[in-house]
């Protein structure tokens, strides 16, 4: 589905990412890990055209989109939910999930859909009035993927959803991820927090100061002992 190959991507002179490749096949979890500052969401936004690459390729459903505007790929069926879960405080919770849908326009599926979020995240729709300003960081999280849901996405890149949330939310949230595959969307999963990210992933890559140095099963990640080391706290 997407064939990331050899990307160089810079900020000014800074080269933050070094001839990424990375693939990800159509109803996978993949997830990419690594430590503060590795390039995760620089690849993410490269994805979802927020960055353009210098050389390199990113083939997705068949053309490459290295460098396409993101409103382009946004149509083509690439969802990003930043990191820091940006939700348009002064709006409504129903509001910003409606948001969400702006480029479609079959009203019927979207109200399915609106409905499908509400049954994902009960949450939500005690709270649909409410404005978004006002909810819980993990509260935040969710409408930011509710929302991202809403878009129909084929693809959903998820920058760090796990962030700053506590160990309960931490769970629901990956649960609710899962979940979101299951209804056959393909996930590409930003994490720092390895060990929840490797338990609910098919592949996984490990990236450092901008290269991919391992990648593999997230199985085999899991029982390697280097990575047990550096990322899963040599448990
Ligand atoms: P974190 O988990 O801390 O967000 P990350 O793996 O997502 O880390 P990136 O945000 O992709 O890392 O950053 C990769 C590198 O690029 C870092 O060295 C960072 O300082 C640099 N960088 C990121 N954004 C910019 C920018 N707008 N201008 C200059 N350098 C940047």
């Amino acid at each position: 589905m997407l064939k990331v190959d050899k990307i160089d991507v810079y900020y000014g002179n800074i080269q933050a990412l070094k001839e990424v490749s990375l693939e990800v096949s159509e109803g996978e979890i993949v997830t990419l890990i690594g430590a503060n500052g590795a390039g995760k969401s620089t690849l993410l936004k490269t994805l979802s055209g927020l960055l353009k690459p210098k050389n390199g390729e990113i083939q997705y459903m068949g053309g490459n989109i290295a460098g396409k505007p993101a409103q382009t790929i946004v149509k083509s069926g690439i969802s990003h939910v930043p990191e820091g879960r940006r939700v348009f405080a002064n709006m409504t919770v129903e509001e910003n999930l409606e948001l969400g849908a702006y480029l479609r326009k079959d009203k019927k599926e979207i109200r399915n859909d609106l409905d499908k979020v509400y049954e994902i995240f009960p949450r939500l729709l005690e709270r649909r009035k409410q404005l978004s300003g006002t909810l819980s960081g993990g509260e935040q999280q969710m409408l930011a993927m509710g929302r991202a849901i809403m878009a129909r996405p084929k693809l959903l890149l998820l920058d760090e959803p796990s962030m700053g949330l506590a160990p309960l939310m931490v769970k629901t949230i990956f649960t609710t991820i899962e979940e979101i595959n299951r209804t056959g969307t393909t996930i590409l999963l930003v994490e720092q927090n390895a060990n929840m990210a490797l338990s609910i992933a098919n592949q996984a890559y490990v990236i450092e100061t901008g290269r991919v140095v391992v990648s593999g099963t997230a199985k085999e990640l899991q029982a390697s002992e280097q990575i047990k080391q550096a990322y899963l706290g040599g448990i």
